[in-house]
């Protein structure tokens, strides 16, 4: 049985286009009653999240988080559940990690100046808001300075991993991070794990001891041979099958709506349990 899960979703706390309300408005008119907030190092639209839920007694919100780690020549994403996000010493690493991004961001702009593709500093800062600032933000300023025709041409041509203005970040190491969220009472998900199948020998026995729980096997537009391929890997390290749709509301031939990607039941059951046991709901 399906369980009407979404476990992978952002707002406008970081580069989605809903604002915490929105999302849950519409996650919930879509099915969804278990919902994860998961914006990119930062948990600012926890509260208004929660709130909106409210509304909803049959609703269960997952106060979340993504955080993004390096390994080489990769970028490995690390989702984070019932997290207790008003720790204090986890909101002084989340703030250090935004500052960077500010940094960042600021460098990528003058690359794409150079590159003849120049946008407004101060409208990417307004795309972004009161929230993290990211690459999809400044790829819509790209499209609205006529550069580029959409976010996805934006990426391919500026702003991926080997594109002309990548800029690296400052980013935590993979078991640092899973620790982090282990610390702060998180059930830390290896996020979108398609791309890292070449590594994933290498790397979940390292984030199984770190404490790993889960990662992602029901994404987006993951095909069912390769939902088949990630569950063995699942299987073989004893984490939990999870997923979502990443929505961002950002459009593009990716993009899944909330409660598109039916999770099984049993596995979102047993995290559920793990976070009781914690003491997480
Ligand atoms: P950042 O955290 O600033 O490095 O930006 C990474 C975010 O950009 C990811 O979480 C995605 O939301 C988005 N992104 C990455 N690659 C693409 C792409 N090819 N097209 C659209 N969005 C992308
Ligand atoms: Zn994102
Ligand atoms: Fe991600
Ligand atoms: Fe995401």
């Amino acid at each position: 049985m399906p369980s009407r899960a979404d476990l992978h979703t952002h707002s406008t706390y970081s580069d989605g286009v809903l604002t915490p309300r929105q999302l849950v408005d519409y996650a919930y008119s879509r099915g969804v009653r278990i919902l994860a907030l998961t914006d990119h190092d930062i948990t600012d639209g926890i509260p208004e999240a929660l709130e909106a839920a409210r509304a909803y007694p049959d609703l269960l919100l997952i106060p979340g988080i993504e955080m993004s780690t390096d390994v080489p020549g990769n970028e490995v994403h690390i989702l984070g559940y019932f997290i207790d996000w008003q720790d204090a010493g986890f909101q002084e690493v989340l703030a250090r990690l935004r500052d960077s991004r500010v940094d960042r961001a600021r460098r990528m702009v003058e690359k794409l100046a150079r590159l003849g593709a120049p946008v407004s500093w101060e409208r990417v800062l307004e795309l972004a808001g009161e929230g993290a600032v990211g690459r999809p933000h400044i790829a819509q300023a790209l499209v609205e300075a006529g550069h580029v025709a959409s976010v996805n041409e934006a990426f391919e041509r500026y702003l991926g991993r080997n594109a002309p203005a990548y800029v690296e970040r400052e980013k935590m190491t993979l078991p640092e991070v899973v620790e982090l969220l282990g610390r702060v009472g998180g059930l830390a998900v290896l996020a979108h794990p398609r791309e890292l199948e070449p590594d994933l020998d290498r790397l979940l026995p390292e984030l199984r001891a770190a404490g790993l729980v889960g990662m992602e096997v029901y994404y987006q537009d993951y095909a069912p041979e390769e939902i088949e391929r990630l569950l063995g890997w699942a299987r073989r390290f004893d984490l939990l099958p999870l997923g979502g749709s990443d929505y961002h509301g950002l459009g593009g031939p990716h993009q899944r709506e909330p409660g598109d990607i039916p999770l099984p039941d049993e596995p979102v059951q047993r995290l559920l349990e793990l976070a009781a046991v914690r003491g997480r709901v």
